[in-house]
């Protein structure tokens, strides 16, 4: 396989401008400081994980090994019931989190979703997919679920089983809401026939590292988990993990002789690379390098919280965020520092990557603009 010097010119100049645009890449929950070159061999092999990551399958060039070590690591960290639950590696907390809600309305056909109006642009859409009923919660003004609202939403509705989509860390303002006191307003209700899913796409690659941590775990009430591997932990392409309490997936399987395996993901064939970078990230880091990570991310929050609240800028976050919001700044700094953006406001989000050096220029640009 080769190029026309033309096509390798484009593929040069790709390359030229990603490097130019990551160093001012605050505005998304992705870490940048990963090298998984040792990982390159394995583009030469057509992998693919097609079927359950935990049963045999024919096609023999599947990293399953290595994904079950992946899901077996967040399995300890989300305090998962020991050999009773059961995960695999998606594409993204999006298909993490239309696995949830599947397997929520498998056990509970007639019942209705309740999500927060902060949650993800893509609950929506999934919800649409699964043909759910759902109703919205009204959020805080911190981006956290409502919780009267929830109770006295849930205590009109009491002919159906909730389903409650839970933030683990909300888009914009990384929220969390508290599965611990949602498990309280349920239990005040006498309701017994219940789901909870935690959408923990942004924070679950640290929440077990906080101190004291969320309540979002198995432990804390939760009957499947979303974590993206793109976002905390940095993966070159886009991945999540699922977890789910094993005996809700006995309900779904189908084995399929095509594959010789069992059918129990969305996706037919999936990626066996990602598994692979996934693996690479958690044996190099370790526990203790996570841990670092998280700590190093919180200081940089803290830092950046501070410097613009110095600037007279009103610049807020939760209690252990990583993520700083402030009102948006002047149209070119937006812009050049790729600010995600919604009613007013701006974040930026502290990723392992993110130094003060960038948060100093970033608030000296904003300065530049009169944005403060
Ligand atoms: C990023 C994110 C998602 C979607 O995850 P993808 O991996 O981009 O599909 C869902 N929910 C929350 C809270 C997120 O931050």
């Amino acid at each position: 396989m080769s190029l026309a010097r033309s096509d390798q010119i484009q593929l040069d100049r790709f390359r030229d401008y990603l490097e130019d645009v990551a160093v001012r890449e605050i505005g998304y929950p992705v870490a940048f400081d990963f090298d998984y070159s040792a990982l390159a061999p394995f583009l030469s092999f057509s992998l693919n994980n097609a079927g359950d990551p935990f049963m045999p399958m024919t096609y023999l060039l599947n990293s399953h090994e290595f994904e079950r070590e992946v899901v077996s690591f967040y399995a300890r960290l989300t305090r998962a019931p020991q050999d009773q639950w059961w995960g695999y590696v998606t594409n993204g907390s999006t298909e993490s989190n239309l696995y949830g809600l599947y397997l929520a309305r498998e056990l509970l056909p007639d019942g209705i979703v309740y999500f927060s109006q902060d949650s993800h642009y893509s609950v929506g859409k999934n919800l649409h997919f699964l043909n759910m009923r759902h109703i919205m919660i009204r959020s805080r003004p911190n981006g956290e679920m409502d919780y009267d609202d929830l109770r006295e939403t849930l205590k009109i509705r009491r002919d159906a089983p909730p389903i409650i989509f839970a933030n683990i860390g909300t888009t914009m303002k990384e929220a969390r809401d508290d599965i611990s006191v949602i498990r309280n307003i349920l239990d005040d209700l006498a309701i017994e026939s219940r789901y909870v899913h935690c959408d923990a796409a942004l924070s679950g690659g640290y929440a077990a590292f906080l101190d004291p941590p969320p309540a979002w775990d198995f432990e804390d009430g939760a009957d499947s988990i979303a974590i993206s591997g793109h976002k905390f932990l940095g993966s070159p392409i886009p991945c999540g993990i699922v977890l789910a309490r094993r005996r809700h997936v006995e309900r779904i399987g189908q084995s399929v002789a095509y594959i010789g395996s069992v059918d129990t993901t969305i996706s037919g064939s999936r990626n066996g690379y990602t598994p692979l970078v996934l693996w690479y990230a958690i044996k190099s880091l370790g526990i203790e390098g996570m841990r670092q990570r998280t700590e190093h991310s919180l200081a940089t929050a803290a830092y950046a919280e501070e410097q613009l609240q110095l600037e007279g800028i009103e610049a807020w976050r939760n209690p252990q965020a990583l993520t700083v919001v402030f009102p948006t700044p002047p149209e070119e700094v937006r812009e050049k520092w790729q600010l995600a953006s919604a009613d007013g406001y701006s974040h930026l989000i502290c990723m392992p990557h993110i130094s003060c050096r960038q948060v100093d220029e970033l608030i000296d640009d904003i300065r530049q603009a009169g944005g403060s």
